[in-house]
């Protein structure tokens, strides 16, 4: 299992990423849902402040702390610098658990930033926040996993394979191959679209797409199937997983799915409001 989320919009959101034991946003229920599970997150990314995405910190906070489990394991609160929701509500929870037995790290993250999840010679794993548009003043963000990975460099690339073996023993390895940046994972949190930068040649796009048609739309905060897929597209990603789509839609995805004009080149998947969704 690589990921759990689930996403009903209003009324709750959050999104389990496995194998670095993240958890971007906390919904109501993630607790009583995720059950025994939530004492393996690690590392809560909060995207922005809306009672959906956050209303279940306190009761994540308050079940570790009561467990009989690991609780001396810090638990990391990241979340965009200068939103005055969430740094209210962390005061709230703090002031409300004045016996805390394990360490909790809240830090504010600026887009662009690097968090470091591993680090290991060449190898390291980081999460970069992006600025997203949604609603209001507070600044609202999407997260990356990146990966580092080598390659050949392009000038050896179409050399046979004892010609590379013979250079990287002459040269060194470091010497003909380079280093660059994989998208694992990327979560749009809720947004009217991500710029597709900010997802390319992603494994995984999680993309907001409250709304499976477009003149259901009456603000311009959440995203809707059509802008989604072209940012899919743009943004070359293998996979994309619509997600904080409308209960008014409940029963009924399959049918506008099928209406869409859909010549994108990835796997196209969604969260159900009504259920828990794995991958
Ligand atoms: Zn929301
Ligand atoms: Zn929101």
């Amino acid at each position: 299992m690589i990921l759990q989320i689930y996403s009903k919009a209003l009324y709750s959101t959050w999104v389990y990423y496995a194998p670095e034991r993240i958890l971007f946003d906390a919904g109501e229920g993630v607790s009583l849902t995720m059950s025994n599970r939530i004492y393996a997150v690690k590392y809560v990314f909060l995207t922005h402040g809306h009672i959906d995405h956050i209303a279940g910190l306190w009761s994540i906070v308050n079940t570790r702390n009561n467990s009989m489990g690991d609780r001396e394991k810090p638990l990391y609160v990241f979340y965009p610098k200068g939103n005055k929701a969430i740094e209210e509500w962390l005061q709230f929870i703090r002031k409300t658990s004045d016996d805390l037995r394990f360490e909790l790290i809240d830090q504010p993250v600026s887009a662009g930033e690097r968090i470091f999840l591993r680090q290991a010679g060449g190898f390291s794993r980081y999460v970069v926040p992006f600025k997203v548009r949604h609603t209001g003043s507070d600044p609202c963000f999407g997260y990356s996993v990146i990966e580092t990975r080598k390659k050949l460099k392009d000038e050896y690339k179409n050399l046979p394979e004892s010609e590379i073996a013979k250079l990287a023993r002459t040269l060194g390895s470091d010497a003909i191959t380079e280093i660059y940046e994989k998208k694992l994972l990327t979560i749009s949190g809720d947004t009217y679209g991500i710029d597709p930068q900010d997802a390319k040649d992603s494994e995984i796009l999680v993309h907001d797409c409250t709304f499976l048609k477009v003149s259901d739309r009456k603000m311009n905060a959440h995203a809707s199937i059509e802008e989604v897929i072209e940012i899919a597209k743009q943004a070359n990603v293998e996979k994309l997983i619509l997600y904080h789509i409308s209960t008014r839609y409940s029963g009924k995805i399959e049918r506008y799915l099928k209406n869409i004009k859909f010549d994108g080149n990835f796997q196209l998947m969604y969260v159900d409001p009504e259920s828990l969704f794995t991958y």
